[in-house]
């Protein structure tokens, strides 16, 4: 790699195309994610990143194939949606037997 395409260098590009709004919250989240001091702030900055630092895109994010929706940040826990898709994924889940109730409450079994 060449000083350009340095890791550094590649970073210092990559923030600069990161807008500047909310006195600078996106780019502090980002920093706390590729310093590697919040996996909160990672999953942030991807969700941030992916919907073009909209966050009404965020939570209006529809993808519930992504792996991070889930954990996404800005989504009404309570919302219908969130209850509608959780609900459908616990019965996937428990058709699949993949749930395991333990006194009235299911957990994920473990997949090892
Ligand atoms: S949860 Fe939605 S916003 Fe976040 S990374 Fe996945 S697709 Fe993008």
């Amino acid at each position: 790699m060449d000083d350009n395409n340095s890791y550094y260098e590649v970073l210092k590009r990559w923030r600069k195309n990161i807008p500047d709004k909310h006195n600078g919250s996106y780019r502090r989240t980002w920093d706390k994610a590729v310093s590697k001091q919040s996996m909160r702030a990672a999953v942030d900055a991807k969700c941030q990143d992916c919907q073009c630092w909209q966050q009404a895109e965020v939570k209006r994010c529809d993808i519930i194939t992504c792996p991070l929706w889930q954990y996404r940040p800005l989504q009404e826990k309570d919302g219908e949606r969130e209850k509608a898709v959780r609900g459908h994924l616990q019965e996937i889940q428990r058709l699949e037997g993949t749930l395991v109730e333990v006194k009235g409450t299911s957990f994920p079994r473990s997949p090892i």
